[in-house]
């Protein structure tokens, strides 16, 4: 019998407004505890909410970017449980009419096109914190009560967890082209709920939903989805009984461990929230969005291939971050020499941002707008490089050095005096210093080991501090050895 695994998800982005959803406290991550707070985010009695106008732009952006409809009317709900980080006894969020829905997202999984459809992008607010402590209290710190969320949806379309991992990164990634948020999930910025089951396409049978939590990176998501895939499988064999529920992953055991029976829709109550008249974006408002939509990154992807003629690894890396992109664009424009370019940006260019950058991987951290050399340094190395000035060895120390003190790399090739041996007689005065200190190498070569050359090459590149040309040495050596 075959089991086909079904999965969906449920992502919960944190969006980069100043304020908060429903009052003008700071939506700023931090600060003094319960210090950005006010009576409408506290819930007190007799406060009004008042929606984020750009919140609620935001989500447009991110639904018409991921092929969705945007509602002409929808309201917000109430979502009613008591929690102790939450004071007004329920979450203001989006039920049966959300602001968008009906989209999609069509992946590349290792070359092949997989269509995942998003039910809906909608608003709702986020909760505070409880803080246990170690002697045994617990505290609650309420300054993210009220920040703005969006909830983005997919259909159960997912087979494999390569394929959720692979939907994780390209959302991050639209999310920040689109500037709607930073989507970092170690900073809590976006959240990640699988709902994992099997079903029997010839039975009609399937295995109850598990719903994942306390994922913190694409990589625990991926773990824990292939995890839970495993061990129902394994329960219908052995014919272990299985419950509708939330489940928690446990980072340090790679498992998940039942952690409540699922609630479902009803337990919550949902109701229309009375305070919040319906949200009825107009048509001029949404079709201004959409013609504000920046060039996506699969969009741009496409466009590196053409219009520079990359390979896909190349367009790739370098549109994983806009801003990388942008400088690539740049150095490539100055150039003249896309491949060139591409190179330099995709080589030293971010390993100097990796070096710098320290944080998990995926995460912003040191970008691109710190990075020291405006792009026309690095098009003018290329330009050294082509004119047969330097080499692409003493370029990358020329570019090591402009980084250092910002000189431009043609001042520095001068005034360091890097230039490339290119006088003749020079050059084959070295030679001849090579010849007659590696008297083992000649006498190698001579005997066919054409590796013995490399010795001798060495010597020269130490002796001229990588100043030679090497395809000139390799000339010169050879016409000498073999005259003789
Ligand atoms: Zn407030």
């Amino acid at each position: 019998m075959s089991w086909r695994p079904c999965v969906g998800l449920e992502v919960h982005a944190q969006l980069r407004t100043d304020s908060k959803m429903f009052c003008s406290c700071s939506s700023d991550f931090g600060g003094e505890p319960n210090s950005r707070c006010c009576p409408v985010c506290l819930g007190l009695p007799g406060s009004l909410p008042m929606p984020n106008r750009q919140a609620i732009e935001y989500v447009i952006k991110t639904g018409l970017a991921l092929n969705c409809q945007v509602a002409e009317r929808c309201r917000f709900a109430r979502k009613n449980y008591f929690y102790p980080d939450l004071p007004k006894n329920y979450q203001i969020s989006q039920y049966d009419e959300p602001l968008t829905h009906g989209g999609y997202m069509d992946l590349d999984v290792d070359g092949t096109t997989v269509h995942i459809r998003v039910r809906r992008a909608h608003l709702e607010e986020d909760t505070g914190k409880n803080i246990h402590l170690p002697d045994g209290r617990s505290v609650v710190d309420y300054n993210r009560c009220g920040v703005p969320l969006m909830e983005v949806v997919t259909e159960p379309d997912f087979t494999t967890a390569e394929e959720v991992r692979v939907y994780l990164t390209t959302l991050r990634q639209v999310l920040r082209y689109l500037a709607v948020s930073d989507a970092d999930m170690e900073k809590g910025q976006m959240r990640c709920e699988p709902t994992v089951n099997l079903i029997n396409d010839e039975t009609g049978q399937r295995t109850p939903k598990v719903e994942i939590k306390n994922l913190n990176s694409i990589r625990s998501v991926f773990e824990a989805v292939e995890f839970e895939l495993d061990r129902q499988r394994d329960a219908i064999e052995t014919g272990e009984q299985m419950w509708q529920e939330t489940r928690r992953w446990d980072e340090n055991h790679g498992v998940t461990a039942t952690m409540r029976r699922k609630e479902t829709a009803d337990d919550y109550m949902y109701f229309p929230d009375p305070d919040l008249v319906p949200l009825a974006p107009s048509r001029e408002w949404v079709e201004r969005v959409r013609k504000e939509l920046p060039e996506l990154p699969a969009e741009r992807r496409h466009r590196f291939m053409e219009e520079y003629a990359l390979p896909l690894y190349d367009a790739t890396v370098l549109t994983e971050e806009q801003t990388v992109a942008e400088y690539f664009e740049a150095v490539a424009h100055v150039s003249g020499d896309p491949k060139a370019s591409s190179n330099w940006v995709m080589g030293e260019v971010l390993r100097h941002l990796k070096e710098r950058r320290g944080g998990p991987e995926g995460s912003p951290g040191v970008g691109i707008a710190d990075f020291p050399l405006p792009p026309g340094y690095v098009a003018e190395l290329i330009a050294l490089v082509n004119e047969g000035l330097i080499s692409s060895t003493i370029a990358k120390d020329v570019f090591a050095r402009s980084c250092e003190d910002r000189r431009t790399p043609r001042e520095i090739v001068e005034q360091d005096g890097l230039a490339q041996i290119s006088d003749t007689g020079e050059l084959e005065r070295i030679v001849d210093e090579a010849i007659a200190a590696n008297p083992k190498a000649v006498e190698d070569f001579r005997g066919g080991a054409e590796k013995a050359l490399g010795a001798m090459v060495g010597y020269i590149m130490r002796a001229t501090q990588g100043k030679a040309n090497p395809q000139k040495i390799n000339d010169l050596l050879r016409s000498r050895l073999t005259q003789e």
